[in-house]
C-alpha cells in the first residue's frame, strides 16, 4: 500500500482514500493513537485529534445512492434510525472496493438485508478507519491513497468478500421447515410442530417461554410450564405483554387469518393452549387440538 501526500487544497476521500477537492467535509475524531512496538509513544496518544475528510466524486455518488434508497423506503430509516444512510453507504463502499455489482435493492427487505450483511465490513475497510476510533501511529492529516482503496489490506479484502458471500447466500436461500426445538415437539400455544423460516434464521424461529398453566386454560398448579413459541404466537404474546387468554385469542386470530381481535365469552370457553392438553401430539396445523377450529374460522371471517 502506498500512502502519499495530499496535493494543496485537497482532502482525502473518507471511503476510498484518494485526494479529492473538498465538497462536503466530515470531521473524524480519534480518541488516541495506536501504539506501535519499538516506536516512542507520540504525545498525541494522550488526546483527541480531529481529521477532516471528504468524498471523491465516485464515493459521493455512492452516498447519494444510499440517501435515495433510504428516502425511497421509509421502513429502512424507521428500523435503522439516523444511521441508516451512513450504514448503507458503508455497505455500498464494499462493492466499490471489490468492484462487485450492486445486488438487487428494490424492496425495503432487500435494503435491510444488505445493510445487515455489509455495513460492518464497510465501516471496517474505509479510509476513515486510519483515524477513528484510534489513529494509526503514523497517520497524518495530509495522507491519502495514490489509487482508490489502496489502503485495504488482504485481511480487509477478505472481510469484504466474506460479507458479500454471506449476503449472496442469504439472498438465494429459501424458507425451510424448522421443527420446534422443544422435546415436547410443539408450540406452547398453537401446538404447531414446525414453522417455515430461512435456514440462516433458524436459531431465531422459535422463542423460549414459560407460563402458568391456568391462564392457558389448564388446571391451576404451582408448576410453571416451559417450552417454545412459534413466531405467530410469540408476536401475539409480545404485543399483549403476557402469555394468557388475550395473547391466545390474538394468536388464534392471526393463525386463522381473520381480523377480529376478540372472542365472545362463549367462543372463548374451551380455548386451551396446546401445552395444557394432556398427551396431545404436536399439530400439523396451528390450533389443531381445538375442536371445530375450521368452523370457528368460518364463524369469525
Ligand atoms: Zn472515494
Ligand atoms: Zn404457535
Amino acid at each position: 500500500m502506498t500512502i502519499t501526500i495530499l496535493p494543496a487544497d485537497h482532502l482525502a476521500c473518507l471511503a476510498c482514500g484518494i485526494a479529492a477537492m473538498p465538497g462536503t467535509t466530515e470531521t473524524f475524531i480519534s480518541i488516541g493513537r495506536l501504539a506501535q512496538p519499538g516506536r516512542p509513544r507520540m504525545a498525541a496518544n494522550e488526546r483527541s485529534e480531529y481529521f477532516e475528510l471528504t468524498r471523491c466524486p465516485g464515493c459521493e455518488q455512492t452516498r447519494q445512492q444510499a440517501a435515495a434508497l433510504v428516502a425511497e423506503h421509509p421502513v429502512v430509516a424507521h428500523r435503522l434510525g439516523t444511521a441508516a444512510v451512513e450504514r448503507l453507504e458503508a455497505g455500498l463502499g464494499v462493492l466499490r472496493l471489490l468492484g462487485a455489482r450492486t445486488p438487487r435493492l428494490t424492496s425495503a427487505r432487500d435494503v435491510l438485508r444488505f445493510v445487515d450483511h455489509m455495513s460492518t465490513a464497510g465501516a471496517l475497510v474505509r479510509w476513515s478507519r486510519r483515524y477513528t476510533p484510534v489513529a494509526l501511529s503514523d497517520a497524518q492529516d495530509e495522507d491519502c491513497n495514490e489509487a482508490p482503496w489502496e489502503h485495504a489490506t488482504e485481511a480487509d479484502r477478505q472481510t469484504a468478500r466474506d460479507a458479500l458471500a454471506g449476503l449472496l447466500a442469504a439472498v438465494n436461500e429459501r424458507p425451510a421447515p424448522i421443527p420446534c426445538p422443544d422435546p415436547s415437539g410443539g408450540c406452547m400455544l398453537c401446538g404447531i410442530a414446525s414453522v417455515e423460516a430461512l435456514p440462516s434464521r433458524a436459531a431465531h424461529a422459535w422463542t423460549p417461554a414459560t407460563a402458568n398453566p391456568s391462564p392457558l386454560g389448564g388446571r391451576p398448579s404451582n408448576k410453571r410450564l416451559s417450552g417454545h413459541l412459534c413466531p405467530t404466537c410469540a408476536t401475539a404474546c409480545d404485543t399483549v405483554g403476557s402469555i394468557g387468554p388475550t395473547a391466545m385469542e390474538r394468536a388464534l386470530m392471526a393463525a386463522l387469518g381473520v381480523r377480529r381481535k376478540s372472542l365472545t365469552p362463549t367462543e372463548l370457553v374451551g380455548l386451551k393452549a396446546w401445552a395444557v392438553m394432556p398427551e396431545a401430539s404436536p399439530n400439523r396445523r396451528p390450533w389443531g387440538h381445538i375442536e371445530h377450529v375450521e368452523a370457528l374460522r368460518t364463524v369469525l371471517a
